[in-house]
């Protein structure tokens, strides 16, 4: 092995997410955060075997480390500073946050776990709390350690607290409404999920509080979810199904 292996590696997809989430906009910005987002992870030959999952039954969350393939730039492309959504215009250093825009787009997010399953030849962890768009490649799982991960004393910099925003009373248009009753057959968490994902407006902050645009959408599952901001309330409008490649 030459010095240079060991500046560059390459690294095995070993899974797959398959999220709610179709598109970055209205994802949360970390894990856990959102109520309604669960999916699953599939693993992917050859490290689809049932032997390297022996132990894990007993853990409750588990760490995923994965690719933030919609973000992938060029090297030359990288900046040492990023804006934080939290922070509007201000820039902050790559390494203070966890922004997707890094130089290894290497993304790491604590999911709930809640077993696994074979599905048509397929291993499926099922999992909870994504932050994740659909189709992420995953590179690794470990579990989640209570008495080693989880440090209360712990600052957390310009970002101790998790973001303050009013909730905002979500409702839902007859049209929705209607569309909703047989989406939910299929996804009976869709309701509370959309309301989670829009309650603290995802906007992005620098929408500021007037609207420059009427409508929103978010894509959840197939459905393009339309909505508008009135006054200090999120008006679900409709949400038509997409057709997606199979
Ligand atoms: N918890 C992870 C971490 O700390 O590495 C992710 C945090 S990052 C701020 C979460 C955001 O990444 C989401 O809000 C979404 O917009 C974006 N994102 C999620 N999956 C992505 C992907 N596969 N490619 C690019 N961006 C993604």
């Amino acid at each position: 092995m030459n010095t240079s292996d060991l500046n560059a590696f390459h690294l095995h997809r070993i899974g797959t997410v398959h999220s709610p989430f179709k598109e970055k906009f209205g994802i949360p910005r970390q894990s856990g955060l959102i109520e309604g987002n669960i999916g699953q992870i599939e693993l992917l030959p050859p490290w689809d075997r049932q032997e390297a999952l022996q132990g894990l039954d007993g853990f409750s969350h588990i760490w995923v480390v994965f690719i933030f393939h919609e973000a992938l730039k060029p090297v030359e492309a990288w900046r040492p500073t990023v804006r934080p959504p939290r922070l509007g215009a201000k820039r902050q250093g790559v390494f203070a946050t966890r922004s997707p825009y890094r130089p290894n787009a290497i993304g790491l997010s604590v999911l709930g776990y809640h077993g696994w399953r074979k599905e048509n030849g397929k291993l499926l962890l099922e999992v909870s709390g994504l932050d994740l768009l659909d189709q992420t490649p995953v590179i690794d799982i470990k579990p989640y350690l209570p008495y080693a991960d989880s440090l209360p004393q712990a600052s957390g910099g310009f970002a101790a607290e998790a973001p303050q925003s009013d909730p905002l009373k979500v409702v839902f248009s007859e049209l929705a409404q209607a569309q909703l009753q047989p989406a939910q057959q299929r996804y009976p968490q869709l309701r509370r999920l959309i309301e989670t994902c829009l309650t603290h407006n995802p906007r992005p902050a620098y929408f500021g509080s007037i609207d420059k645009r009427e409508h929103f959408g978010i894509k959840l599952y197939e459905f393009d979810v339309q909505w508008q901001l009135e006054a200090e309330r999120i008006v679900v409008l409709s949400l038509f199904a997409e057709s997606l490649p199979e």
